[in-house]
C-alpha cells in the first residue's frame, strides 16, 4: 500500500505568495508549516506509517503564461508577465540566492510517502525543474543524456527531456548538503531523516 502526498510549504512564505493563482496565493491552501507534524498528523489519521519526506522544488511554471487557460493577474508583471525569459532568469537567481544565501527560494513543498513500498525511495532533492512543463530531473541523468550545454556567458543550461524548453542548470550535490544542514539545525531527532 502506497500513499503519495505532495504539500504547499509556508514555513516561510512562497515568494509568489502575493499573485492570486500561485500555488500560496489568493489564500486558498493550507498553511503546512512543519513537514514533521503534517506527516505525524497524516500518519495518526491514515495508520500508513511515514517512511520517508522529499523537498520539492519549483520552477515556476504554474505562472507561465503559455500554460494559462484564463486572465492573467496584473501582478504577475513583477515576474515579466509570465514570459519564459522572466521565470529562467527567476529560476536561475532563486537557486543561487538559496546556494549561496541559505534562503529557501526555490522551495515549495514535501513529497510525503506512506506505508508499504516496494523498493527504494529516492529522496534526493531535484533542483532542475522545467519551467515551462514543471518535470524535475535529476542533475546526474541532464548530464548523462547529454542535455546540458554551457552558453557563451558561461550560463549552464538544459533541455528539458520532457518539453525541450530551456531551463537554467545547476548541480544537485548542494541541494543536498542545504538540505541536510537545514534538518540538523531544525530537528533534534535523527539529522539523517529530513523529516521538518
Ligand atoms: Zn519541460
Amino acid at each position: 500500500m502506497v500513499l503519495y502526498l505532495s504539500l504547499c510549504l509556508t514555513q516561510q512564505p512562497l515568494p509568489t505568495d502575493f499573485i492570486d493563482g500561485s500555488p500560496g496565493g489568493g489564500g486558498h491552501v493550507n498553511s503546512f508549516t512543519s513537514a514533521w507534524k503534517t506527516a505525524s498528523a497524516i500518519e495518526e489519521a491514515t495508520g500508513f506509517r511515514h517512511v520517508a519526506t522529499k523537498v520539492l522544488c519549483s520552477s515556476l511554471s504554474f505562472l507561465n503564461r503559455g500554460n494559462s487557460l484564463r486572465l492573467l493577474p496584473r501582478r504577475l508583471l513583477l515576474f515579466g508577465g509570465g514570459y519564459e525569459w522572466s521565470l529562467f532568469f527567476h529560476a536561475w537567481l532563486f537557486r543561487r540566492l538559496d546556494r549561496y544565501l541559505n534562503t529557501r527560494m526555490s522551495v515549495y513543498g514535501w513529497a510525503f510517502y506512506f506505508g508499504r513500498i516496494q523498493g527504494p525511495i529516492d529522496t534526493e532533492t531535484w533542483v532542475n525543474v522545467c519551467i515551462r512543463c514543471g518535470s524535475a530531473s535529476p542533475a546526474s541523468l541532464l548530464i548523462r543524456r547529454e542535455l546540458v550545454r554551457r552558453t557563451l556567458v558561461g550560463v549552464h543550461i538544459f533541455r528539458c527531456p520532457d518539453c525541450g524548453a530551456d531551463n537554467p542548470f545547476a548541480d544537485d550535490a548542494w541541494a543536498a548538503d542545504w538540505l541536510r544542514r537545514e534538518m540538523m539545525r531544525r530537528t533534534s531527532g535523527d539529522p539523517t531523516l529530513p523529516r521538518n
